[in-house]
C-alpha cells in the first residue's frame, strides 16, 4: 500500500508545470511602458502611469501590443527597454534553477523582445516562451502546453503581477484561484491583487515565492 501511495504521489508532483507571466514577473518593465506610452501619446508620465495600471485591470481590452505598438512601434518599445539597466529579475531566475519542475513563459509581450532580454541560458530554463505572436491568449497557451504535455491544467502554477490575467485565467474555470499566485513588484499593488486573490496568495519578495512555490509543489 505505501508503495502505491508513493508512486502515486511521486507521480502527480511530477506533472507539476510552472507558468510564470514575464512583464512585471521576471522583467522590471513597468516604467518603460510608462515611457514608452507616454512618449508615443505625448502625455505625462502620470497620465501614462495610469493608462497602463488601468490597462492590465482586463486583458480583454485590445491589447498595448495590437493598439499602439504594432510592428511598426517595436524597435521604439524595444529600444526604451534595452536602455534601461536591471530590466531582468535575475534573482528569481537563478533561484528557479532549484525548482526542478517543467517551466513556461505566457505573456502578451513580443516573444522576440523577451527572448532578446533573456540569455540563451535563462532561455534555457523554460521549456516554452510564449509571447501574443504564439498564442492568442493566456488560456489557449496553456491548453497548448497541457495538451502538448499531457498535463492537466490541474496541474499548472501560474505566477501574475496583475489582475487582468487573474480575472483572464480563472474567468472560463481555466485555473483555479489556488493555482494562481501574485507578486506585488509589477505592474499592480498589493492592493489591487487581493481584490482577485487571497492574501496569502500574494508574494512581497523572490524569497517568498521560491519558498511558496517549493512548498506548494512538495505537498502535491
Ligand atoms: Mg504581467
Amino acid at each position: 500500500m505505501l508503495t502505491v501511495l508513493l508512486f502515486i504521489s511521486i507521480f502527480v508532483v511530477f506533472m507539476k508545470y510552472l507558468i510564470f507571466d514575464f512583464d512585471g514577473v521576471i522583467a522590471n518593465t513597468f516604467e518603460a511602458y510608462v515611457q514608452f506610452y507616454a512618449e508615443q501619446r505625448k502625455i505625462s508620465p502620470e497620465k501614462s502611469t495610469k493608462f497602463i495600471i488601468n490597462h492590465v485591470l482586463h486583458n480583454n481590452r485590445p491589447t498595448l501590443i495590437k493598439t499602439v505598438i504594432k510592428n511598426l512601434y517595436l524597435p521604439k518599445l524595444e529600444s526604451v527597454i534595452l536602455k534601461r539597466q536591471n530590466t531582468l529579475n535575475t534573482d528569481l531566475l537563478n533561484n528557479l534553477r532549484q525548482i526542478k519542475y517543467p517551466k513556461a513563459i505566457v505573456s502578451r509581450n513580443n516573444t522576440k523582445l523577451i527572448k532578446i532580454l533573456l540569455s540563451i541560458d535563462q532561455q534555457q530554463l523554460f521549456n516554452y516562451i510564449f509571447g501574443y505572436n504564439n498564442s492568442k491568449s493566456k488560456v489557449a497557451a496553456l491548453s497548448y502546453i497541457c495538451l502538448q504535455n499531457k498535463v492537466q491544467l490541474d496541474d499548472i502554477l501560474f505566477v501574475t503581477d496583475t489582475v487582468g490575467d487573474v480575472i483572464e485565467l480563472t474567468g472560463l474555470g481555466t485555473l483555479k484561484k489556488d493555482q494562481i499566485l501574485g507578486v506585488t513588484w509589477g505592474f499592480h499593488s498589493r492592493n489591487l491583487l487581493e481584490t482577485v486573490l487571497p492574501s496569502a496568495q500574494i508574494m512581497d519578495t523572490n524569497k517568498q515565492l521560491i519558498n511558496t512555490i517549493a512548498k506548494i509543489c512538495s505537498n502535491t
